[in-house]
């Protein structure tokens, strides 16, 4: 069977090709979505993210965007694609919409940091995009999703243009023949040798944040590079995350970092934990984690905060804190050295200068004389109870992927666009640096639908 569009990958990018195609090319299109995993298994990074959006409530992406990807990229990130994604953003939710993507956006003191504004998330999050997207698909008189099928290689003609997939199923190899390929397979988080390539021999130590994260390794730069595919993103940066050790639950992150300290294993602060909120800071605490502490921190603060506004709902775990009445209890049941612990909270706590504390803004209530400094709502760790979190850095995505453009194409190293194929989602590279937070599903599913229309369009 030829089919109008094969697309590899059954996450926002991947699903937002594919029921777009239907719109553009007409609902009797015939479409076939590859995942790797089964069906329960289904969704990539997109199934087990929270999704926030950085948006206005006038459905903008953040218009600070173009320049901090201007200031981080030096120069190296694809500003045309930047604009078309910031221009597409409005229309992506118009398409949310007419698919019944449920979504709420809310006001959020730190988000969209110079420029006002909010965020907004599918609810319950990305899971939403997946089961619903997922359903139209099914509902598609001639498209399927391929479960357990993986794509192997891609196929062209003499003239070089993309004519089909190869894959692998439990039935067998096979090549599916189509008039366009959209590539949506996510980064090689789950490529445990491309890891150490890019990141160096400790790049494989880092869990995935997601089970099914494992399924993304790195496969749009295994099919493109064969056909003169380029690449673009820094390889050896990645997006990664401060999550709880004792658990295996998705997504475990202690968010709540901010009110209280971060030590290593010699109970050293090494981060300020106060920089910024959260949102801004995860990313550089995360990779710090990995990079300078051996891959352990713990949290230590007063368990007053939990009652705190929000506070309890940020930390991600389902492991209650490791608790102790004193400082030194609560060192000796994370297995710290408690004369060490005490000691760096008493400096902590003697550095705090006057003044009161607000969560809901950069307070300015900083500790002045230690290092690093706590910049922000630094306020004493005196009464006990304490609480404590062991922490690990978990990836949740990389930086480096296949180059494509503000038309979704796949671009090869001399600049030409791979005639039949496109591309879209994290399978893409862009960023350099540092993550503008909240920009990554909103760009799978904007560019997943501009390769439907393109694709659409050149058959
Ligand atoms: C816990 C967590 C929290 C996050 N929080 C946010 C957030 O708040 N906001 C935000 O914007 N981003 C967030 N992200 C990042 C975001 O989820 C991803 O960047 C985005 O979902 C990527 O979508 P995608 O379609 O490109 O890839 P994915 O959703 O990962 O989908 C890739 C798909 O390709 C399949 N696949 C891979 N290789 C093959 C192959 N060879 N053949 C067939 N199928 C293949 C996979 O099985 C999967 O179905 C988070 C990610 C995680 C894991």
């Amino acid at each position: 069977m030829e089919y109008d569009l094969v697309v590899i990958g059954c996450g926002a990018g991947g699903l937002s090709a594919a029921v777009a195609y239907a719109e553009e090319a007409g609902e009797d299109a015939r479409i076939a979505v590859l995942e790797r995993a089964t069906r329960e298994g289904r969704g990539g990074a997109t199934r087990w993210t929270s999704s926030w959006f950085r948006i206005t409530k006038d459905r903008q992406l953040d218009p600070a965007f173009i320049g901090m990807m201007e200031e981080l990229g030096e120069g190296k990130a694809d500003l045309d694609y930047c604009r078309t994604y910031a221009s597409e953003v409005p229309a992506t939710f118009d398409f949310l919409d007419r698919h019944g993507v449920p979504w709420v956006y809310f006001e959020q003191p730190f988000a969209n940091r110079n420029t006002g504004g909010g965020l907004a998330m599918p609810v319950p999050g990305g899971v939403a995009i997946v089961d619903t997207l997922a359903a139209k698909v099914d509902s598609l008189p001639n498209a399927a999703i391929h479960y357990e099928t993986e794509a192997c290689a891609l196929e062209t003609d003499e003239s070089g243009r993309v004519t089909g997939v190869h894959v692998r199923s439990p039935e067998g190899e096979q090549l599916l023949r189509a008039k366009a390929v959209v590539i949506a397979c996510g980064g090689f988080e789950g490529a445990p040798d491309m890891l150490v390539e890019h990141l160096g021999p400790r790049g494989a130590e880092m869990p995935v944040i997601a089970p099914t994260l494992v399924n993304n390794r790195g496969d749009g730069i295994r099919l493109t590079a064969p056909l003169g595919g380029d690449v673009a993103g820094q390889f050896d940066m990645f997006h990664g995350e401060p999550v709880d050790t004792r658990t295996e639950k998705p997504d475990a992150v202690i968010y709540g970092y901010p009110f209280g300290i971060i030590v290593n294993r010699d109970c050293q602060r090494f981060f300020d934990e106060g920089q910024d909120s959260f949102d801004s800071t995860f990313e550089k605490l995360g990779y710090e984690i990995w990079a300078n502490q051996d891959q352990q921190a713990w949290f230590i603060g007063e368990k007053a905060i939990l009652d705190w506004p929000n506070v309890a709902d940020i930390m991600l775990t389902d492991q209650p804190p490791v608790e102790g009445e004193t400082l030194a209890e609560l060192a000796t049941a994370l297995g710290l050295d408690p004369a060490a612990l005490v000691a760096t909270v008493d400096a902590y706590n003697a550095a705090i200068q006057p003044g009161e504390t607000d969560r809901s803004i950069r307070d300015g209530k900083c500790t002045k004389g230690i290092e690093p400094p706590k910049s922000n709502w630094a306020t004493p760790i005196a009464s006990g109870p304490f609480i404590g979190y062991p922490m690990t850095a978990a990836i949740t995505f990389t930086f480096g992927g296949i180059r494509s453009d503000k038309r979704a194409r796949v671009l090869r190293k001399d600049g030409s666009a791979i005639p039949g194929l496109y591309a879209a989602g994290e399978v893409t590279g862009l960023y350099y640096k540092e993550y503008p937070a909240g920009t990554s599903v909103l760009r799978a599913l904007t560019f997943g639908r501009i390769a439907a229309r393109e694709a659409a369009a050149g058959a």
